[in-house]
Parts: C-alpha cells; sequence; structure tokens
C-alpha cells in the first residue's frame, strides 16, 4: 500500500491518499480548501492514474471535512464517517463562518461507519475503531498487513486531542487511546491528523499525556 499525505488548509490538516496494485485509492479527510490545495490533491490522483472509490472521514471537524465536496464532485464519492458525526458534518458551514471561512456543504453519507466493521479499496481493508473523545463520532482506521493506524485527531506525535470543543471529554478521549490504540504493536505507525508520522512505541514511552 502507498501512503501519500498533504498538509492542506490554514488548519494544517494532513490528507491521506492510500492506493495499492489495482490502481485504486482511498481518500482520508479531504481537507483541501483553496484552488491550489484541490489541484494538488487531483493532480497527484491523475498523474498516478488512481481511480477513488473510498471517501474516508475520521471524524467530522471543519479541517478535515474541506475537500469533501470536490471529492464528491470530481469522483462522485460520498464520505463514509461515525453516525455519531452526522449533526457536526452538517454544521460544517457554520462553523468556517467562525473561523473566516467558506466551506461548501458536504454530501451526506450513504454508509455510516461503526466499530469493527471493514472497509476496502482495492484488495486492501481497512478496519474501523471508534475512539471517541475528541468529538462524539471519531474513528480511526487500521490496516494490518502494512501495520498503520490513522489516528485523525485523537492520538498525535507526544500529544493527544483537544478536548475543550462541542462534544469532546477528556475521559473518554483517554479510554478511546488506551483501549483502542495503545494495544497495537509498538512497531505501528501512526499517521495522524495533525503533524508528523510517529509510532505506537514511541508514544507509550515519551507521549507526556499518556
Ligand atoms: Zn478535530
Amino acid at each position: 500500500m502507498q501512503i501519500k499525505s498533504f498538509v492542506f488548509n490554514p488548519f494544517s490538516e494532513n490528507t491521506y491518499v492510500l492506493s495499492d496494485e489495482t490502481g485504486t485509492c482511498a481518500i482520508i479527510d479531504p481537507g483541501c480548501y483553496s484552488a491550489a490545495e484541490q489541484q494538488a490533491l487531483e493532480g497527484y490522483i491523475v498523474s498516478q492514474k488512481l481511480q477513488p472509490t473510498l471517501l474516508l472521514n475520521t471524524h467530522a471537524h471543519i479541517d478535515h471535512v474541506l475537500g469533501n465536496a470536490f471529492v464528491h464532485r470530481r469522483w462522485g464519492l460520498t464520505p463514509q464517517l461515525h453516525p455519531s458525526d452526522l449533526e457536526l458534518l452538517r454544521s460544517a458551514p457554520l462553523y468556517g463562518e467562525l473561523w473566516g471561512i467558506r466551506p461548501e456543504a458536504s454530501p451526506d453519507p450513504e454508509i455510516f461507519l461503526n466499530d469493527g466493521d471493514t472497509v476496502q479499496f482495492g484488495t486492501t481493508k481497512l478496519s474501523v475503531r471508534f475512539v471517541p473523545g475528541h468529538c462524539p463520532g471519531h474513528v480511526a482506521f487500521y490496516q494490518a498487513e502494512a501495520q498503520v493506524v490513522f489516528s485523525g485527531d485523537v492520538l498525535f506525535a507526544g500529544s493527544i486531542g483537544r478536548t475543550d470543543l462541542p462534544g469532546g471529554d477528556l475521559d473518554i478521549l483517554m479510554e478511546s487511546i488506551h483501549h483502542s490504540m495503545m494495544i497495537l504493536d509498538d512497531s505501528v505507525k501512526v499517521y495522524s491528523g495533525h503533524g508528523p508520522v510517529t509510532t505506537i512505541g514511541n508514544e507509550r514511552i515519551s507521549n507526556p499525556f499518556l
């Protein structure tokens, strides 16, 4: 599996494109907002001759869903996310105004994700882990063969997700991290919603919040 990452929008959010040997790909948290960012995402997918077949959101905070409308328009995909974040998804344009940006409304999901689900693009399967606390409907995506997890805003290199936004809860977040993330092997790579790639092992020994 190939992983391409982009840093998009004023929140420096990480967008990931996962592809495999079949030439299909999944887009996780498209945060592209400006025309240049949309072109960067499209340019990569077109130049690599990839066909996007999955649009996944770890959660529906605005910085993670800004490009949902673009991906829907360009490739016809609707986002898949946890049902507890639907309200957040629908209110994203309102939150955008608070931050001085005017996002296009995301299309509604046609498929919702729940804990233990498997999503697939090409021959690659990702397992869905429900990890609430940063927001009510947060999920992480774990790819067992490649030993990677896409942790959204739950776990970062040296930090954890903030819990001061509506729907955030520190106790629930800590439980999610300990029961769904830290049970993974130390060698598992963690691709977060912001900042650099880390590993479970690194965070186990050096993350001051754990
Ligand atoms: Zn977030």
